[in-house]
């Protein structure tokens, strides 16, 4: 028989509502997670997969042993199309077997307190004068009934909580849109023969990559906007371009979410974390990681909230307050200028690789840890006379450049626009309107970018 009382059910046991019952139950709280698949069944559909080193100790994780550990990566190489170039970073990666990680991590939140039901869909929400009062959900045993103080959405890139409320100003309740999903689409190749780069390639034209995977097999895979025939097609024409041949063995396939988070995170005993929240790092769709900084101070905000017996969006909104600030900020910057950078033709990305100060170690660096796309000023002048001499030469067209400085501005003002995120609900629905109008140019240009790349690969 499930309990009828928690102070916060979480919906989804993934890698975030997983992460965020750890926290929450590690601080006190009686926490109760809710997900409809078998827990062994978690992570299969994805098998290998990436986490930065230094991630473990900031989270607070201890580092993976033994079969869950398939690789230790030290570099990025990212590759210009023509394999002319190819600049590798320092940058630690622990390539790991998803599955176990899950089991790991589900063992660390119920030694820590938490409660997690398997195969257990939540169906709706109670609410009562503007509040959830609980959730409905349905087991083998039929449908019940837990009472809660505090609900969380964390079930993935379908929102169910989020989009089962009603429309408000404060909680977005919209599906995701096909034209904000990146599918990524991934073989696992064997029987491999000639030139293989080490550890981890990147290919900023086909938002491809190449990486060591189970045993002696590499992963091949692409991000592609919406349409999982098209991300095959783009995935056999990258293929085609590796120095390189092998068979696949497996394939793969999933979503991530690509579009700006909903404006709050929080409303009256509500919150969204992780791919409900389309948390992804917007230059290469990963999303664990950057879940585990929002759960954080979710947690952080939520225990504090609890205590004073206050889950009013104004109690829980320094969790806006503190993500949009700092990883919202410059995640709301990358995604509104990737588009304009990816779209340059290989021959101009070629070019751009020619070009001293562009792509640097550096520069992968700063993107994978910090989330920034930085450049030092002395570089920028060395840059500047071949670039020039690129546009006169026709090698970089004028119109490309253009789109950059005009989506880097768009963008710009965003980043600012979220750094000064309001401090109080008050303020939230002028800053919504400054936002929507910023938004409305990224997204104008991203969707016709994605709408192009439809076209070619459908
Ligand atoms: C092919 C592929 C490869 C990837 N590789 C990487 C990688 O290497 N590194 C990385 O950082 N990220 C990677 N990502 C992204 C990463 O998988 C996600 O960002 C991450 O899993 C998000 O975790 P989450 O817990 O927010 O959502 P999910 O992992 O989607 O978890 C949500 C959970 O909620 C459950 N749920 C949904 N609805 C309900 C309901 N009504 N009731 C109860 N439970 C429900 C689901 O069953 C699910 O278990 C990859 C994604 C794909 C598709």
């Amino acid at each position: 028989m499930a309990r009828s009382v928690a102070d916060v059910v979480i919906v989804g046991g993934g890698t975030s509502g997983t992460y965020l019952a750890w926290r929450l139950s590690e601080a006190g709280i009686d926490c109760l997670v809710l997900e409809k698949e078998p827990l062994d069944m978690l992570g299969t559909r994805i098998g290998p997969f990436h986490m930065e080193e230094e991630a473990f100790e900031r989270f607070g994780i201890p580092l993976p042993e033994g079969d869950e550990l398939l690789h230790r990566l030290e570099t990025i190489t990212m590759w210009s199309p023509d394999h002319g170039v190819g600049i590798a970073a320092g940058l630690t990666t622990l390539d790991m077997d998803k599955p176990t990680f899950m089991r790991r991590l589900h063992a660390y939140a119920r030694e820590a307190g938490a409660e997690i039901l398997q195969e257990v869909e939540f169906t709706g929400l109670a609410r009562e004068g503007g509040f959830p009062t609980g959730v409905t959900a349905k087991g083998s045993d039929g449908e019940f009934e837990v009472r809660c103080r505090l609900v969380v959405d964390a079930s993935g890139i379908g929102g169910a909580v989020r989009t089962r409320l009603p429309a408000s100003p404060w909680f977005e309740n919209d599906p995701i849109a096909d034209l904000d999903t990146l599918v990524v689409y991934m073989e696992s190749w064997g029987g491999l023969e000639g030139e293989i780069g080490v550890d981890i390639n990147s290919y900023l034209h086909f938002q491809g990559w190449y990486a060591p995977s189970y045993g002696d097999e590499l992963i091949v895979g692409v991000g592609m906007p919406a349409s999982p025939e098209a991300a095959r097609n783009r995935q056999q024409a990258f293929a085609a371009t590796l120095p390189f041949k092998g068979e696949a063995v497996t394939s793969t396939s999933g979503r991530v979410p690509y579009r700006r988070p909903p404006f709050s995170l929080v409303d009256n005993g509500l919150m969204v974390v992780g791919d409900a929240a389309f948390m992804n790092k917007p230059f290469n769709g990963e999303g664990v990681t950057s879940a585990f900084t929002a759960c954080r101070i979710a947690a952080d905000v939520a225990a504090e909230a609890l205590g004073r017996d206050d889950l009013t969006r104004e109690a829980l909104w320094p969790y806006n307050e503190r993500y949009f600030r700092d990883q919202g900020a410059k995640f709301a910057f990358l995604t509104a200028v990737m588009p304009a950078v990816v779209s340059l033709s290989p021959d101009e990305i070629d070019f751009l690789y020619t070009v001293p100060g562009i792509f640097t170690p550096e520069g992968t660096q700063a993107l994978n840890l910090e989330y920034e796309l930085k450049s030092d000023p002395a570089g920028a002048l060395k840059s500047l006379p071949p670039l020039l001499k690129g546009i006169a030469s026709g090698k970089l067209r004028l119109h490309s450049v253009a789109n950059i400085v005009r989506m880097g501005m768009t963008a710009g003002a965003i980043k600012k626009l979220y750094e000064d995120y309001p401090g109080h609900p008050v303020d939230f629905g002028a800053w919504v309107e400054k936002a929507k109008h910023l938004w409305s140019k990224a997204d104008r240009a991203r969707h016709d970018y994605f709408g192009c790349l439809l076209r070619e690969w459908a």
